[in-house]
């Protein structure tokens, strides 16, 4: 009897061929991801640490209150370096308004009352890593509260993405402020701002950082001319971010941070985003990591300061839900 020899067959030869690339996709897309989301030490750049705090004259009626319109819920390993697959997280999305005898602000909306078809448009990955739930638009508290949305002089972004800007179509009329470099990004196409390039129409109002150093950062706006709302930049994870510091009568002192990190954890330990998520949501990761340590820096000085990532349902547990305000 004879046998032949052949070797497999070109079908047999080519599922070989597959099976042993599934394989090493598989071995280099665990490195990968088990690098990309383990904990790491953060080698932050040096920075030079503000040397006093300054004392505005605040005028009476300056107060601060939220305005929590949802959350997001993910895991903490998508939102921290060294986060827990089974640490589940809400990522509060809270609009708060700074009450002003010149005239109030809206920092970012949060969650609007069309929500739902903004979170719809988002690419299929965010949509698969994360659920959302609803509280009440910003919009819509104020109206049941007897607030005139006219009291606004407006809503200043602390960056353009999609959950901060997503309850500006309920404020029709208001000015949106955002700096020069946001204000190009918005105009620019890119996906990521595209939402707030269709919010913003025809309102959007940008300024630049004509004013000097203020707590550890190099340029600043202030909002009012008094010190009680001041700007500055600080871009990475968009490319025209800021943080918004409020000072109220009190003394007490709050530095709305935007993104810079999404949770306080990023502060504590501290932790940047991991590289995969960086890669997705961030524009340069070391302008993030400059302004992370400015901020880490601006704390050892003024240890009472109230840092408020937007993100981080902790940070607001200070502060009092509109209509009630801290003073
Ligand atoms: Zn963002």
């Amino acid at each position: 009897m004879r046998i032949d020899h052949e070797g497999p067959g070109p079908v047999r030869r080519a599922l070989r061929f597959l099976a042993a690339g599934v394989l090493l996709a598989a071995i280099v897309g665990s490195l990968l991801l088990g690098w990309s989301f383990r904990a790491a030490s953060l080698a932050l750049p040096e920075v030079a640490v503000p040397l006093e705090l300054p004392s505005p004259q605040v005028p009476p009626g300056v107060g601060i209150a939220a305005l929590p319109t949802g959350s997001i819920r993910a895991r903490a390993m998508l939102a921290f370096r060294g986060g827990a697959i089974d640490d589940v997280r809400d990522l509060a999305a809270t609009a708060l308004l700074v009450r002003h005898p010149r005239g109030d602000l809206l920092v970012d909306t949060g969650f609007g009352t069309a929500f739902d078809a903004h979170f719809a448009a988002l690419p299929a990955l965010a949509r698969a890593t994360s659920t959302y739930t609803l509280q009440k638009p910003a919009a819509v508290r104020m109206r049941e509260n007897g607030y005139d949305p006219r009291r606004l002089a407006g809503v200043l972004l602390t960056h353009a993405h999609y959950d901060h800007v997503s309850g500006v179509e309920d404020l029709p009329d208001v000015p949106v402020w955002a700096s020069e470099a946001e204000a190009a990004f918005i105009a620019s196409g890119d996906p990521l701002s595209e939402l707030a390039r269709h919010q913003t129409s025809g309102r959007l109002r940008s300024y630049r950082f004509d004013g000097g150093p203020y707590l550890g950062f190099e340029r600043s706006f202030d909002f009012w001319g008094d010190g009680t709302v001041v700007v500055v930049p600080a871009p990475g994870h968009t490319p025209g971010s800021v943080i918004v510091f409020v000072t109220l009568g009190s003394g007490e002192r709050y530095a709305l941070l935007g993104d810079i990190v999404w949770q306080l954890d990023g502060l504590s330990m501290p932790a940047e985003r991991p590289w995969l998520v960086r890669k997705l949501v961030d524009h340069d990761e070391a302008g993030v990591r400059l302004a992370i340590a400015r901020v880490l820096a601006l704390r050892r000085l003024d240890p009472a300061i109230h840092l408020v990532p937007s993100h981080d349902s902790r940070a607001y547990r200070d502060l009092p839900i509109f209509p009630f305000f801290a003073k």
